[in-house]
């Protein structure tokens, strides 16, 4: 039997506290999941530093990429015998479902904007290079992982199949919200999957849904706006991304200034020169990343020791409403009082703005163009969600950006109340 139709003699299950079970019967699913590139995502937090808010938030990369292939596996063994529906792409949907979040590294977030990575790279080159799971695709048919990268890469022919992994209601959202919801607590970020799954149905070039399944496609678009904002932009969320962007930033600006560290960062020094190779890259994740933060609290260095002790015992950054746009002047005085008081502005006054998009319909051209959600009448009309949803509607491309100032307050705290410094800086942030 070719490998590509191989089953395992038994189905494995792996216990899911989301999808409650998850399926495996595809001998090279299972050993895509055996390889040391999948297995490496138990050690990349799916919500980077969310679990210094929501203590529960622990949930690696790994349990939300196996969410993602079971909600795939369900979605398409419903199309099957479809019109539109070709069993052929089965294999391709299920592996690129599971390997969409691959190239993902240690507070993907932070990382990728300090040393100016892009995980979806690192996910090309794992799936075409030198690595194991590119060995376990070549298996299946020549070209086979190219094909995966093309889909995660959104390139692939088959629309529909890329419709699954990402459009504005793919299982990679399905999956994230309702894990996120359940590994924070939150009430928000549920919604009735089962009945969604009910209800797609394969068209040519994308996955759409019955109109019947309205309102709970109305829930899953109101569960992801209230994620957003309660946990995904919590601002005490932000505050810990900070300390550890600026963490990153205070290493790489010391290690070019040639100062010494007591422990030689050697897990850095390929993203503090140039860009890490693969094999540097996937050797960094979060566990050998807060090592080094423990270390370097030891460090003379006054910034980075303080920055380390903050992230490590959660001291995070106070947090202010404030606009840079509008407050520009502001922000000039608080950067020299800040310079005066003998607080590194570069690291202790830090703007943090997040925004969102909760849905959007169709505009042509733009830029980040997203493929809208449609609904099929009864009379196998198309309607574009938003024009059948007033809930919908009201929400749809509409982006709202929320921004903070974080400060160090028991730095200023500690500064003597008679410091005209500190009575000026008090009087610009609180009033
Ligand atoms: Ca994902």
């Amino acid at each position: 039997m070719a490998y590509r139709d191989e089953k395992l003699s038994e189905e494995k299950v792996f216990k899911d506290p989301v999808h409650r079970y998850i399926h495996v019967r595809d001998r090279v699913i299972w050993d895509l999941i055996g390889t040391p590139e999948f297995q490496r995502l138990r050690r990349v937090r799916q919500l980077g530093t969310s679990y210094l808010t929501f203590h529960g938030a622990e949930h690696s990369r790994f349990n939300h990429s196996l969410g993602v292939y079971e909600i795939v596996r369900r979605i398409i063994s419903n199309f099957k015998d479809r019109p539109n529906w070709d069993e052929e792409e089965r294999l391709l949907c299920l592996a690129a479902a599971l390997l969409h979040d691959l190239g993902h590294g240690p507070f993907s977030h932070s990382f990728e904007k300090v040393f100016k990575l892009d995980h979806e790279d690192f996910t090309q080159a794992i799936l075409l290079g030198d690595t194991k799971i590119h060995q376990v695709l070549s298996k299946v048919e020549e070209g086979f992982p190219k094909k995966v990268a093309d889909v995660i890469n959104k390139t692939y022919k088959n629309k529909l199949v890329v419709s699954l992994i990402s459009s504005q209601i793919d299982a990679d959202r399905m999956d994230y919200l309702q894990r996120d919801a359940y590994f924070t607590g939150v009430s928000y970020g549920h919604f009735d999957m089962e009945r969604i799954l009910r209800v797609m149905r394969p068209m040519e070039d994308q996955v759409v849904v019955k109109e019947s399944g309205m309102h709970a496609v109305e829930d899953y678009i109101m569960s992801r706006y209230q994620m957003y904002w309660q946990v995904y932009f919590h601002p005490v969320t932000r505050s810990a991304e900070v300390i550890l962007s600026k963490i990153l930033h205070r290493a790489k600006e010391l290690y070019e200034e040639g100062y010494t560290f007591k422990l030689e960062p050697t897990h850095f020094l390929s993203f503090f020169t140039e860009k890490p190779n693969l094999k540097e890259y996937l050797a960094l994740d979060e566990s050998i990343t807060l090592y080094y933060f423990q270390m370097w609290m030891e460090e003379d260095d006054p910034i980075l020791s303080d920055l380390c002790d903050r992230f490590v015992n959660r001291r995070l950054l106070k947090y202010i409403e404030f606009n840079p746009n509008s407050q520009m002047n502001e922000w000039m005085e608080l950067y020299r009082l800040f310079q005066e008081a003998g607080l590194n502005p570069d690291y202790y006054l830090v703007v943090d703005s997040s925004s969102d998009l909760p849905y959007d319909f169709y505009r042509p051209g733009e830029e980040g163009e997203r493929l809208p959600i449609h609904l099929l009448k009864p009379n196998q009309e198309l309607k574009e969600l938003s024009r059948l949803s007033d809930i919908v509607e009201s929400i749809s491309g509409k982006k709202r950006t929320d921004h903070k100032l974080y400060i160090p307050l028991d730095r200023l705290e500690e500064m003597p109340d008679r410091s005209k410094t500190k009575q000026r800086i008090m009087e610009i942030l609180f009033g």
